[in-house]
């Protein structure tokens, strides 16, 4: 019996991370990741009601994707017509709850959604060859800008609750008109009541303030991981899984989802402090996808987090492949960029950052193990990217590095800058004076992975 096709639509949101930037006060941030949670995860119920689809529940839950299946017309230009159709309401319920964000739609008739996505979604994404949904150009008059972005004309002034009136954009007003009951469906709620921590930070100086007593309590770190090899995983999933039923490769895929947010939960656990955290929330997810997290945190556990982060994605990822039993699956794993800035600066450009960040890491390992580059502003200068692995084995020489009072380390990273050819020998005899030596010695042989800079760069927040 010929399996019937079925025609496999997706509605994304499109750079989502910096559509979530567009206000930096954790109040807007918080109220856009509602919205885009709330317009995009619904139920299959919902979606026949809204949209006269079915949900697409091959494809894994992610945030700002609403993935939909509809029973495919006999000819190609019907398929057309009617995932145009389709998509156009997609693009009208989401364009009324995200006015600034920028969407696209694409899809493929195929028996089955891996099917679909290896042959056409997947490239079709890749040249950009989709139907895209711009946010429409304002007719207001362009006499003031909103006082939130700072990007958009404003249409009217509000009343924020908190004694301020601001003039905002369309945008900013949904941001700004949030209600707290809205986050049901947010990745940071799912957190929440994971870890079992009511209470969160209302702006990023809270956030800040779960810093441990040794710190200025004025910085957070910002950390972006993507997974690895998946591209490659579904591709071969497809072409070698053909004896595999179209529920087992929705398992597969939904696995992987899963991973993504067990790892995310057991991180978040392993750096939360009871005594000090109370009930209060000290991971920030703002976006959860299928194999990618945007989030903050307190600078000094973003080591502690990623690290946790990459072992635990990498182990869960391992499970499911294993449980897939395909031949020729490669093994999957993640990346992550890593910002450290104080609270105050604007989040869009800890946002670049981090995404440059993970683009150097994911370049170091094309994609075949654990990566994760960083920049910490307060220094100022780039860093290399580094395999998980090279900054595990040389844990107890961070570690002991980190313990070196922080006055010794800041005159080593003195000695560093000065290019002068005398740079080394004042490093060493500075070195004597501190009587310690052997803590710099394995950052300085030739062919170390991590440089005596830059793991000065990291002592400063490796905990
Ligand atoms: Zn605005
Ligand atoms: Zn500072």
């Amino acid at each position: 019996m010929m399996t019937r096709k079925k025609l496999y639509l997706d509605v994304s949101g499109v750079r989502i991370q910096s559509y979530l930037s567009r206000t930096t006060h954790l109040r807007g941030r918080r109220g856009a990741s509602a919205a885009l949670a709330e317009a995009t995860r619904l139920e299959d119920q919902e979606i026949r009601r809204l949209f006269g689809a079915s949900l697409n529940t091959e494809a894994g839950e992610a945030d700002g994707v609403v993935n939909l299946v509809l029973d495919a017309p006999d000819s190609e230009e019907e398929a057309d017509r009617l995932a145009r159709d389709t998509a156009g309401r997609v693009f009208r319920h989401l364009r009324a709850r995200l006015p600034a964000a920028e969407f696209q739609a694409v899809w493929a008739v195929d028996t089955s959604y891996l099917d679909a996505h290896r042959t056409t979604i997947g490239p079709r994404l890749r040249e950009g060859d989709v139907l895209s949904d711009l946010p429409p150009v304002s007719e207001l008059p362009y006499a003031r800008i909103c006082e939130r972005c700072h990007l958009d004309p404003a249409r009217d002034r509000v009343h924020l609750g908190d004694g301020e009136r601001p003039y905002l954009c369309p945008d900013c007003m949904m941001r700004f008109a949030h209600r707290t009951r809205e986050d049901a469906r947010t990745a940071e709620y799912e957190l929440q009541k994971r870890l079992g921590t009511p209470a969160r930070p209302k702006e990023l100086p809270e956030l800040a303030a779960l810093g441990g007593k040794d710190t200025d309590r004025n910085h957070v770190a910002t950390v972006f991981v993507d997974g690895n090899a998946f591209g490659h995983f579904f591709e071969k999933l497809a072409h070698h899984g053909r004896r595999l039923s179209a529920e087992s490769k929705a398992r597969i895929s939904r696995g992987l989802n899963q991973a993504t947010r067990d790892a995310l939960a057991e991180a978040a656990a392993a750096v939360r402090r009871p005594e000090e955290d109370g009930d209060m929330l000290c991971v920030i997810p703002y976006l959860v996808g299928g194999d990618d997290v945007l989030l903050s945190l307190p600078a000094d556990r973003a080591w502690p987090f990623v690290r946790h982060y990459l072992r635990s994605f990498t182990e869960r990822t391992k499970a499911v492949r294993a449980e897939a039993d395909v031949p020729g699956l490669p093994p999957l794993s993640a990346s992550a960029g890593l910002v450290f800035a104080h609270h105050k600066l604007p989040f869009h450009l800890v946002v670049e950052d981090a995404a440059s960040c993970l683009a150097a890491a994911k370049r170091l390992v094309h994609g075949k193990k654990e990566s994760v580059a960083f920049y910490d502003h307060t220094a100022g200068h780039p860093t290399h990217a580094l395999c998980l692995a090279d900054l595990e084995e040389h844990q107890s020489d961070l570690d002991a590095l980190t313990a070196l009072p922080e006055s010794g380390r800041h005159a080593l990273a003195a000695h560093l800058r000065h290019q002068a050819p005398h740079a080394a020998a004042a490093t060493e005899a500075h070195l004597d004076r501190l009587g310690r030596r052997d803590v710099v010695e394995p950052f300085l042989a030739d062919q170390a992975p991590i440089g005596l800079q830059q793991a000065l760069d990291i002592a400063r927040w490796w905990r």
